[in-house]
């Protein structure tokens, strides 16, 4: 049977009511998954009448995102630097301002060539993964890294290591742990790595921003770190040397008003070439620092 709408009028009057900057899109994106097409294929059926089922679920998504549930909670994935990536309650969801961290760890790894294939194997650590995304961006990437992430939230990790799975990406390592607390072995010795990046928690436990909108439906431990936003970005920075390869670059995404607490953070810890990255919107979002030993020390 079919409804009294067709594919646009449908949209259009689903949009008018999520009315939202984003409402056209996002009602798209949700009446996509429902029928199970793509964006070309609403676009040559627009005046397709609609099922009624169909417009029935339809209206079932509508009316959650109308009670604020993010779409990428409803749909169950969201796209990151063009991975497809499984997203659950459990995991914060990706955000387009964190590509800039993989951007910044990219351009710190040579691409693999005829050439340069004798170099030592580079390790990365994500910490704090959540969904995966910034460990399977870097890992897809770059071949030839060994990307450990981490996470304290075993419903976070399995979504990671299914995230993993789906997109064939073997070179990824899960351990399930609070920043660095599981990265010590039986002897005692730290793991140590040549890159670390992390998108931390770093809102103000009092931000108003985390009662409203989508932050809501998201894991709070995910987002919120103390009085000033810093407190897990503190403990990453003060732990972070002993875990840096001689040369090594700590790389931290954080709020666009925190570059320089981070900066100075990072300064006070002993890293070096310290500098800040923005990202698309133009906002100081990712601070990065250097382990300034060059050889080893007796922390090996
Ligand atoms: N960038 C996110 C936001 O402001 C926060 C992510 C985070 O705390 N790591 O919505």
């Amino acid at each position: 049977m079919t409804s009294s709408y067709s594919v646009k009028s449908s949209l259009l009057g689903a949009a008018a009511r999520l009315n939202s900057e984003e409402a056209g899109y996002e009602a798209q994106l949700l009446l996509q998954a429902v029928l199970g097409v793509n964006r070309a294929w609403i676009i040559s059926h627009a005046n397709d009448a609609l099922e009624t089922l169909s417009n029935i679920a339809f209206e079932a998504l509508i009316n959650r995102r109308l009670n604020g549930e993010p779409v990428a909670y409803i749909l169950g994935h969201r796209e990151f630097y063009g991975l497809d990536l499984l997203v659950t309650p459990d995991t914060l969801i990706p955000r387009p301002d964190t590509e800039t961290l993989v951007e910044a760890a990219l351009a710190k790894i040579p691409v693999a060539s005829a050439h340069n294939h004798l170099f030592d194997e580079i390790s990365v650590l994500d910490l704090g993964t959540g969904t995966g995304a910034i460990a399977l961006a870097i890992a897809k990437n770059r071949s030839e890294v060994l990307v450990t992430a981490v996470d304290f939230s075993l419903g976070a990790l399995e979504v990671a290591k299914k995230n993993a799975q789906n997109l064939a990406i073997l070179n990824v390592k899960f351990v399930l742990s609070h920043w660095f607390d599981g990265l010590v072995d039986e002897s005692n010795a730290c793991e140590k790595f040549d890159i670390i990046v992390s998108n931390p928690p770093y809102i103000e436990q009092t931000d108003i921003h985390l009662s409203q909108g989508d932050l809501r439906f998201e894991p709070i431990f995910a987002l919120a770190s103390g009085k000033d936003g810093l407190d897990d970005i503190r403990q990453i920075i003060d732990n972070c040397l002993i875990h840096l390869k001689p040369q090594g670059w700590l790389m931290l995404e954080h709020g666009y008003h925190q570059a320089e607490s981070v900066a100075d953070l990072m300064a006070e810890s002993g890293l070096t070439f310290i500098a800040t990255i923005k990202d698309l919107g133009g906002n100081d979002r990712v601070t990065i620092g250097k382990n300034p030993l060059i050889v080893s020390t007796h922390w090996d």
